[in-house]
């Protein structure tokens, strides 16, 4: 599916990027597409989200989800626009890129390739472009104001990414 492009409806971004945020998509999308990543390409669905919450475009700059037997990171709100999320200190949110994975990881626990995915195709090119060391790369839990918030789930480990961040480094 598609929607209508309304980049006029998105604020842009004005200050350098210093922080990079990891979410999961059941958080704000109700589509069941959303709260269990299979093998088919299901990012299209959160668009009917973005419908439904009258919003302009999807609310990460990335979504991580599984396509086939590989996991395939996609562009979903240009770098170039934030992304708003009103439980997140405003000084930190202006500063972040937002990366998804898609499903809800309270349940499932991520597979080792998803967060190899994840460290090498995104967050590393990221620390790399914005001169940032790894310190920077928070879980949506660890900065909202709600503290029931558990995104992107209990069973997402930031050691593990952090390993992987160091696996795949750009020197
Ligand atoms: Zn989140």
């Amino acid at each position: 599916m598609r929607i209508q492009l309304r980049p006029s409806l998105l604020k842009i971004r004005r200050q350098s990027v210093k922080w990079i945020i990891i979410h999961s998509t059941a958080e704000i999308y109700p589509q069941p597409a959303a709260r269990i990543d299979n093998s088919i390409y299901q990012s299209h669905e959160l668009f009917k989200g973005v419908l439904e919450d009258k919003s302009a475009d999807i609310n990460y700059h990335y979504v991580v989800e599984k396509i086939k037997d590989e996991y395939i990171p996609i562009v979903t709100r240009p770098l170039a626009y934030l992304c708003e999320w009103p439980d997140i200190d405003l000084n930190i949110n202006n500063r972040a890129v937002h990366i998804a994975l898609l499903g809800e990881y309270n349940f499932k626990i991520p597979e080792p390739r998803c967060y190899d995915i994840l460290a090498y195709r995104l967050v590393n090119p990221l620390l790399k472009l914005f001169k940032l060391s790894a310190s920077r790369i928070k879980l949506h839990s660890e900065l909202s104001n709600d503290k029931e918030n558990s995104c992107p789930g209990e069973y997402f480990e930031k050691d593990i990414l952090i390993s992987k961040v160091r696996r795949f480094v750009v020197k």
